[in-house]
């Protein structure tokens, strides 16, 4: 089954539990738009190589599309589609005025320098300059990408429209206007119109979701976690963790893991200062842990794999999709699964957990927290103003409790799991507006 198909098996899995208007699941089971690109992207060494960019416009009922640009080697249609798909339900979730879009470059950017980063992000941003902007759609960062992509798809952006704007109009206005332009995209710099708070976001607001959940289910601390990813996403979510007394004794990124066997819990603000150092997680057991043993050493090393079946009470797989499926569901030990990635269960594993009482926590829900302040920093562009970092974080506590009551009473209400649940929720919202 692909990535797509797997979402739209959600859809339909939910879309029985309530009413729609005719056509309306038809009409949501395929993007509106879809938009193909092959990028002339000039190497250092002045060959040109054409790269194959996406950028798919799901749904914009309740608002304008909003979604994050992944670059990575394993983006195609049929991935964007899916993420596209996911962050109209999101955006639905949490209650934003948005609808969903996702979209990507098929690229490892770790192959490419910072020059060369640069020139296809600007590329990139003249073909989409059209068929974006703050009230069209709002592209965000995503895997492989961050404040710096953004800082020059928004210069890029507001260069190709300041070209745009009538002649005559100088001065204050076209400064306001050109302020206004910034909420093109967000996730940028805080010196280019970004956020504060938006780098943690995603992180934050699951653990303010993660918060309400143990509360919800009696679970005793402390509790033991193991995350599969140590992005942005993963990373910061550890940090938080840790911080609050969470266990996190298993934390891994693409070239592998660490675990304390022992359940004591790594000091992730060590392993994080490990990971910038050296680059990747595998090296850092004994920086993080009590460990100064060779034979431990080895001990703490685990695969990605691994880490996924281990016996704690939360798994966070926060790296890509697809990790969790038939092959390795029946394995999971863990009492809860908490998606931070987007996707990482499959339809056919969703299934076997649910069967086997293991609680899901789904995507659309756990990690919203990061369009949400996407949603504060575009609100903040379009009326020209700052928040505190407080106000923020405030604000964003809210969203996400909110949004977790909701999704939970509904799932207690139709006796159904939390996915289908938070699917029920954002279809409602959705046909409220159509
Ligand atoms: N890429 C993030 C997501 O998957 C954030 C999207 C955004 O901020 O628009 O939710």
């Amino acid at each position: 089954m692909s990535i797509f198909d797997s979402a739209l098996t959600q859809l339909n899995n939910a879309a029985r539990h309530i009413k729609l208007p005719e056509g309306l699941l038809e009409k949501l089971q395929q993007p509106e738009r879809i938009i193909q690109l092959n990028i002339p992207l000039k190497k250092d060494n002045g060959k040109i190589e054409l790269m194959k960019g996406y950028r798919v416009q799901y749904n914009n009922d309740l608002g304008p599309y909003k979604g994050g640009l992944r670059f990575h080697p394993q983006v195609d249609m049929d991935e964007v589609k899916a993420l596209a798909f996911w962050m109209m339900i999101k955006n639905a979730v949490v209650d934003l005025p948005f609808g969903g879009g996702k979209g990507g470059i098929e690229i490892d950017p770790k192959n490419l320098s910072v020059k060369e980063l640069e020139r296809l992000s600007r590329e990139f941003t003249k073909f989409l300059a059209p068929n974006i902007g703050g009230g069209m759609d709002v592209p965000a960062p995503d895997i492989n990408t961050n404040a710096k992509i953004m800082d020059w798809i928004a210069d890029e952006y507001i260069k190709v429209q300041s070209a745009n704007l009538p002649v005559g109009k100088a001065g204050c206005k076209v400064k306001s206007e050109k302020t206004q332009l910034r909420a093109v995209v967000t996730g940028k710099s805080i010196k280019n119109g970004g956020s504060e708070g938006r780098e943690q976001a995603t992180g934050l607001g699951g653990y303010f979701v993660l918060e309400r959940l143990i509360k919800k289910l009696g679970l005793k601390r402390p509790v033991t976690v193991a995350i599969q990813g140590f992005g942005n996403v993963g990373s910061n979510m550890a940090k938080i963790l840790y911080e609050n007394g969470y266990r996190i004794v298993a934390v891994s990124d693409v070239k592998g893991g660490i675990y304390d066997r022992n359940n004591t819990g790594f000091n992730i603000d060590l392993v994080r200062k490990c990971k910038e150092e050296k680059g990747f997680l595998a090296g850092c057991y004994c920086i993080g842990s009590v460990c100064d043993l060779a034979k431990k050493y080895e001990d703490g090393v685990i695969s990605n794999q691994d880490l996924l079946e281990l016996k704690i009470d939360i798994l966070i797989p926060a790296a890509i999709e697809n990790v969790i499926t038939k092959d390795n569901a029946r394995k999971i030990k863990a009492k809860i699964v908490f998606e931070m990635a987007n996707g990482p269960t499959t339809a056919e594993a969703d299934q076997i957990l649910n069967k086997r009482g293991i609680l899901l926590m789904p995507d659309v829900l756990a990690n919203s927290g990061g369009v949400t302040v996407s949603y504060f920093e575009w609100l903040q562009n379009m009326t020209n103003k700052k928040w505190s970092l407080k106000k923020v974080n405030n604000q964003l506590k809210k969203k996400m409790e909110t949004a977790f009551t909701k999704v939970w009473q509904i799932s207690q209400k139709e006796k159904v799991n939390l996915r289908t649940a938070a699917y029920i929720l954002a279809l409602e919202r959705i046909v409220a507006k159509t």
